[in-house]
């Protein structure tokens, strides 16, 4: 399948020297062994980046266990952060729409974020916050152990694979995340197709290519 290996970055690789504040832990912040609940919690009341200090509710994710695949977006933005789920609004309802599309619900699918808390200004989140976040957001892959990855937008895409190439070279290919590996598809971001609906024919390649390695929808 020709796959070209990535990992996420580690807290330790991406924190820089100074943080503008001291880094602090959620009470009982290992989340080595929480499940999804647990993990959850301890998300809602997490203080380890300055990011916690302008949110109005931690959007941890949604969707079930089962979940076939996972799709991983940047952060929330200002009506995620005001409902506490990701994904809404205009561009929510075209990614559910895409989902459709693949004969896939939105609710038999886990969607997640690169960052849970809203960065001011919808501002791309820096190094250090999605260092301080990565462990959340490993956990819950652990757990609800996809078949595969649908990244969403540049920054989500960057993120996830360590990379600094543009969405346009990691698009067409499938990468992989972590041990034992999980196969990644790169997309747009579905808040770019409504400003450039000329390339939805491309996310349409995406999502044919996530079906395949998942087996999901019709
Ligand atoms: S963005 Fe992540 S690390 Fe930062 S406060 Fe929110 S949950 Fe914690």
């Amino acid at each position: 399948m020709g796959v070209t290996r990535w990992v996420l970055k580690s807290a330790q690789q991406a924190l820089p020297e100074e943080a503008e504040e001291p880094v602090r832990d959620a009470p009982d912040a290992d989340p080595a062994h929480a499940d999804l609940d647990t993990l959850r919690q301890m998300v809602e009341v997490c203080t380890r980046c300055p990011l916690h200090r302008g949110r109005r509710r931690a959007v941890f994710g949604t969707g079930p266990r089962t979940a076939p695949f996972m799709v991983i977006g940047e952060g929330p933005g200002a009506q995620e952060d005001a409902r506490g789920e990701p994904f809404v609004g205009r561009a929510g309802r075209l990614l559910d729409a895409m989902f459709v599309a693949m004969g896939v619900p939105r609710d038999s699918v886990y969607i997640a974020n690169i960052v849970k808390c809203r960065p001011p200004n919808n501002r791309d989140p820096r190094p250090d916050e999605v260092a301080s976040c990565a462990g959340w957001l490993r956990r819950q892959i652990e757990l609800v152990r996809p078949r595969a990855i649908l990244a969403v937008g540049r920054v989500a895409a960057q993120n996830l694979l360590s990379s600094s190439l543009s969405l346009g070279r990691l698009r067409g290919r499938v990468h992989s995340y972590g041990s034992p590996p999980l196969p990644v598809v790169v997309t747009y971001h579905p808040a770019y197709l409504l400003r450039s609906p000329h390339d939805k024919g491309k996310a349409w390649q995406d999502l044919k290519r996530l079906r395949e390695l998942t087996g999901s929808g019709p």
